[in-house]
């Protein structure tokens, strides 16, 4: 049924990174496009502004220098000033006298050039004439500005003329004391006097309007603000062509992920489909681990190791198949081949040494229903072993179901059954182990013992540990004692028993009966 559920879930991941990272790729693109486009257009509008800004900026001071000469206007001298600020000013054409709506004296001569109508009057006082009227035809169109009766004649294009790399953008200077319904001052394609509103106090503003995406700039000097729009059509093919690149990598990768997810289901479900077989085909057997009381010695009992050899020979490690085995539901049944093993293995001999206890590796799914109380009670019944000839560790690399297990720890523990927590200080759920549930012993994890010694920052939580078990009563078993200056260091903190390649590895339980026997001969020697 989890198998089922697994492979489900994989089939809906597979499913979901092949549609949504291509999805997602093509959402990336319109970004890029968008952010590029809006990019191109604020630098257009920038552009605009900063030509604007430079030429109303030459037409203020000109004018000034103009009013403040004091020489009576179209006087010699007003008229070499009026001629040497032109030449210095790249953005004006001309400047002149206005008398009734006309130049009568300028840079450029006598010639009288009428202004035309006006515009706006700005509050600071100058009119905006923005088509002077030009007598040679093809001449570029001019705007004049006005005040204190001089004017600075420019060209209209000359702020609008910046280069762009896309035909079809429009570009436009709006003054923001013009009426709402007046013209654009300054405009190349067709803007929108409206887009101001998009500012609202703002120095900058960027919306899409119209399938154009605008942008609106407001000069920090003047009373102006510049526009520049982009056709959306632009972005979309941007967006496609960045599409084109980024979506069939996207969809590769999906496809990619998607195919490992399957594979790899398919290898559990294969895995899981092997261990029924070996189950059927009696391809399990028990290794036991030699567990010493390390004040006398003695061995006190043995962890059993579950081991899978295939018929082909090969050896298949636990830390492989008992996480596949959890995973999909068959580890109940692989617990209970491992109490048969045990229970023919060293039954007898449990049920004629009471001292002697043999330590089972349970998983926390066992912990999930009181089936695994009434599997113990079979194998007591049947070897004739005591519940003190057993311990159970309880480990947390499945999730366990607490309040189940908390039942069937009690269940365990009220027939006399010990219940040790396993691999302590590896796993993020420990600590909750020891204070939710009844436990005997705790088994220092591998990890720690390894750092002993070691100066390494974690050889210092060894320490921790057992002065946390001392605390709550519990007894400990170091694992993995490989030398023995770990063996005196743990005998030193009063750890009671250890287990690990120096009392020996996994053996067979005759084997291990043999050690034992070994041992207390030479414990019984020194006492003598
Ligand atoms: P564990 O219960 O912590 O078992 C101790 C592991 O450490 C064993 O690995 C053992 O061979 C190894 N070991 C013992 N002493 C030393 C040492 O001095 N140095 C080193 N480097 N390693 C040492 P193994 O047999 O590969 O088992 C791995 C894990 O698989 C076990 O960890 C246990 O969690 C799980 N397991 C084994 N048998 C069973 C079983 O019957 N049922 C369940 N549910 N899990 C089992
Ligand atoms: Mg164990
Ligand atoms: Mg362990």
């Amino acid at each position: 049924m989890r198998g089922r559920i697994i492979l489900w879930i994989s089939i809906v991941i597979a499913l979901a990174s092949v549609v949504v990272l291509p999805w997602l790729a093509w959402r990336e693109a319109q970004r890029q496009a968008f952010d590029a486009a809006a990019d191109m257009t604020r630098a257009y509008a920038r552009a605009v502004l900063y030509r604007t800004d430079k030429t109303a900026q030459q037409a203020e001071l000109a004018i000034g220098r103009l009013m403040s000469q004091g020489a009576p206007p179209c006087s010699p001298d007003s008229l070499a000033l009026m001629r040497q600020l032109d030449l210095t000013s790249t953005y004006i054409q001309a400047l002149g006298f206005v008398r009734a709506g006309t130049i009568v004296c300028s840079s450029m001569g006598s010639v009288p050039l009428p202004l035309g109508e006006v515009s706006l009057r700005t509050s600071k006082g100058i009119a905006i004439h923005p088509h002077v009227p030009l007598a040679a035809p093809g001449a570029s169109p001019l705007i004049a500005l006005e005040r204190g009766g001089y004017a600075a004649v420019l060209h209209r294009d000359l702020p609008l003329d910046i280069s762009t790399a896309i035909p079809d953008v429009a570009v436009g200077v709006f003054h923001v004391e013009a009426a709402s319904s007046a013209a654009p001052e300054l405009a190349k394609g067709a803007v929108k006097r409206a887009w101001l509103g998009a500012l609202r106090g703002r120095m900058e503003a960027r919306f899409i309007e119209d399938g154009r995406l605008v942008v609106v700039v407001r000069s920090s000097r003047f009373l102006i603000a510049a526009v520049a729009a982009l056709p959306v059509a632009y972005l979309e093919e941007r967006a496609e062509a960045i599409a084109w690149r980024l979506v069939p990598m996207a969809a590769l990768a999906g496809l990619a992920i998607a195919v490992a997810v399957l594979v790899l289901a398919r290898q559990q479900r294969s895995i899981a489909a092997a261990l029924r077989h070996a189950l059927r085909n009696n391809e399990f057997y028990l290794s036991y681990q030699p567990i010493v009381e390390l004040a006398t010695g003695r061995c006190v009992g043995v962890e059993a190791l579950l081991r899978w050899r295939r018929s082909t020979g090969e050896q298949i490690g636990p830390d492989l198949f008992i996480p596949v085995a959890e995973q999909s539901g068959i580890i109940t049944r692989l617990t209970e081949r491992v109490l048969e093993l045990a229970e023919a293995d060293a039954g007898a001999y449990l049920a004629a040494n009471p001292d002697f206890h043999v330590a089972l590796n349970l998983s926390p799914a066992d912990f999930g229903s009181t089936a695994i109380v009434g599997m113990v009670e079979r194998f007591l019944q049947r070897s004739g072993a005591r519940p003190s000839n057993l311990i159970v560790e309880i480990t947390e690399r499945d999730f366990l179901d607490m309040d189940n297990a908390l039942r069937v720890i009690a269940a365990l523990r009220a027939r006399g059954v010990e219940v040790a927590v396993d691999d302590f200080g590896t796993g993020y759920s420990s600590l909750s182990y020891l204070a939710a549930l009844e436990l005997d012993f705790l088994k220092i994890d591998r990890a720690f013992i390894e750092a002993i010694g070691t100066g390494a920052p974690t050889s210092q939580v060894v320490g921790h540990i057992i002065a946390m078990a001392r605390t709550m009563g519990l007894r400990m078993i170091a694992e993995g004692v490989e030398s023995q200056a770990q063996a005196d260091y743990l005998q030193g903190q009063a750890v009671q028993y250890a287990q690990g390649w120096l009392f020996g590895r996994p053996m067979s339980f005759a084997d291990a009966v043999r050690l034992a026997a070994q041992r207390e001969e030479r414990a019984a020697g020194v006492a003598a």
